[in-house]
Order: C-alpha cells, then sequence, then structure tokens
C-alpha cells in the first residue's frame, strides 16, 4: 500500500491537466458553496437532486482524509441510486452531464494540484435555510425536522453501545421510528416533499446508523435495531 502510494504520488507530480477519469465524481457530488446558489435558483440544478449531510453525521473529509464528523451541514449533489457516484455523472461517456454549469467544487477541483479546492472544504457552505430563503413553510418544515429528530452524538455512539447496549438501541429506536414518521407525515402531504426529502432531511436515521453496525429490521409498523460489534 505504501508503495502504490508513492507511485500515485509520482503520477499526480506528472499530471497536468484532468484525464477525464471520472474518479473524482465516482466519489460522490460536490458539496454546494454560496456561489451555486444561482445554478439553484435558475433551476439548473433542481433541489431533488440535493441531499443533505446533517451537522454531527460523519463524512469524508478531505483535508484529513478521514471520515470525521461535520462542524456543519453540508448540501451536495446526490449519488446515484444506493451509490455515492454523482447522479449528474455519465459513465457511459465518462462525461458530465452538466459540465457547463457544475458548481464551484467542480470547476475548481485538480486532482493533480488540490491546493484550491482543500481551501473550498467546509468554508462558506450552502444551507438548507439559505438554498430555501423565501419559502417560510418549508424553512419551517427543516427546522422542524431537526428541533423533533435530532440526531444522536456519533461521536460517542460506540463507545456507549459497548457500556450499555440494551439502553441506547432503545433510545435510538425511538429516534429512528420518530425519524420516519415525521418523514412519513411530511412526504404524505406534498409531493414537492417527497421528491426533495433527501434535501430537505438528509438521510433517513435508519440508514446512517448502519454504518455503526446497527442492522434494521421491521416490526409490525416500527423499525427495531440491533447492533453487531464491527
Ligand atoms: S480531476 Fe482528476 S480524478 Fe477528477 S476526472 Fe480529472 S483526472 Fe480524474
Ligand atoms: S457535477 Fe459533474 S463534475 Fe461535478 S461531481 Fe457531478 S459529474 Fe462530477
Amino acid at each position: 500500500m505504501g508503495l502504490q502510494h508513492g507511485a500515485d504520488s509520482q503520477n499526480r507530480s506528472r499530471q497536468t491537466s484532468c484525464k477525464q477519469c471520472g474518479i473524482c465524481c465516482s466519489k460522490g457530488g460536490a458539496a454546494l458553496h454560496s456561489e451555486d446558489l444561482l445554478l439553484l435558483q435558475q433551476g439548473l440544478i433542481p433541489r431533488q437532486n440535493l441531499i443533505t449531510i446533517r451537522k454531527g453525521e460523519f463524512a469524508h473529509n478531505p483535508i484529513t482524509d478521514k471520515v470525521q464528523v461535520t462542524k456543519a451541514e453540508i448540501v451536495k449533489l446526490r449519488g446515484t441510486g444506493r451509490e455515492w457516484t454523482c447522479c449528474y455523472y455519465d459513465p457511459d461517456s465518462k462525461c458530465c452531464t452538466i459540465y457547463e454549469h457544475r458548481p464551484l467544487a467542480c470547476r475548481t477541483l485538480k486532482c493533480w494540484d488540490p491546493e484550491k479546492s482543500l481551501a473550498l472544504v467546509e468554508t462558506d457552505l450552502l444551507s438548507r435555510l439559505d438554498i430555501l430563503e423565501g419559502d417560510e413553510s418549508l424553512q419551517e418544515l427543516v427546522r422542524k425536522h431537526e428541533s423533533s429528530c435530532p440526531l444522536p452524538d456519533f461521536t460517542l455512539l460506540v463507545t456507549a453501545l459497548e457500556k450499555e447496549q440494551a439502553n441506547i438501541v432503545a433510545e435510538l429506536e425511538v429516534l429512528v421510528n420518530a425519524d420516519l414518521s415525521f418523514r412519513n407525515q411530511a412526504v404524505e402531504s406534498s409531493e414537492l416533499v417527497l421528491n426533495e426529502e433527501l434535501f430537505l432531511f438528509g438521510r433517513p436515521l435508519f440508514q446512517v446508523l448502519q454504518s455503526f453496525g446497527l442492522q434494521v429490521f421491521q416490526s409490525g409498523n416500527c423499525l427495531r435495531l440491533q447492533w453487531a460489534r464491527k
């Protein structure tokens, strides 16, 4: 692995332009920054193609190259199906289908010279409330979801599960089902909310918890959790 890393570094140092390999787009859609608001306002990037990583979720930090807790919410281009590959990436042509109006982070990225794109990380990010400015009812819906369905402290989760598994699993089941019930009510009342669910509320909590080794199963109308130590 060390040798491979060395070879990568050498290849990078020789690279001077984009080879259109698509690796960056397959790692996930770009995070949006203030400058990208115009693209949304002009309808070039619809909200249904966005996903929110809520503050406190874990995400890959390109600066440290580690998966770390996010200090602010990140609104980004959603993936394709269950994959993180950007929904605007066409694997057949290996091209960006919105190349002319791709977001700032994509225009800035030079994998062979990452200084400028690293400077954008967690800087001047667009939030859901920024994007929804002028739509008070959707802003209120987002706020209500945040207050009634808070995220658990993921930094303490595994330690807490190791210490008192039964209690923590029970607490998480309450949160998971509250989150699901909130979403169900919201999407039933509006097709727009249904289409924009991942942007408005982020990923359902039960999905987020799966990466911590919590298995999810249905029991009647509720979701139950089981922790399988990783
Ligand atoms: S910026 Fe780099 S990783 Fe992205 S497509 Fe170009 S060469 Fe590939
Ligand atoms: S918008 Fe285009 S360049 Fe940016 S991540 Fe998606 S496919 Fe890649």
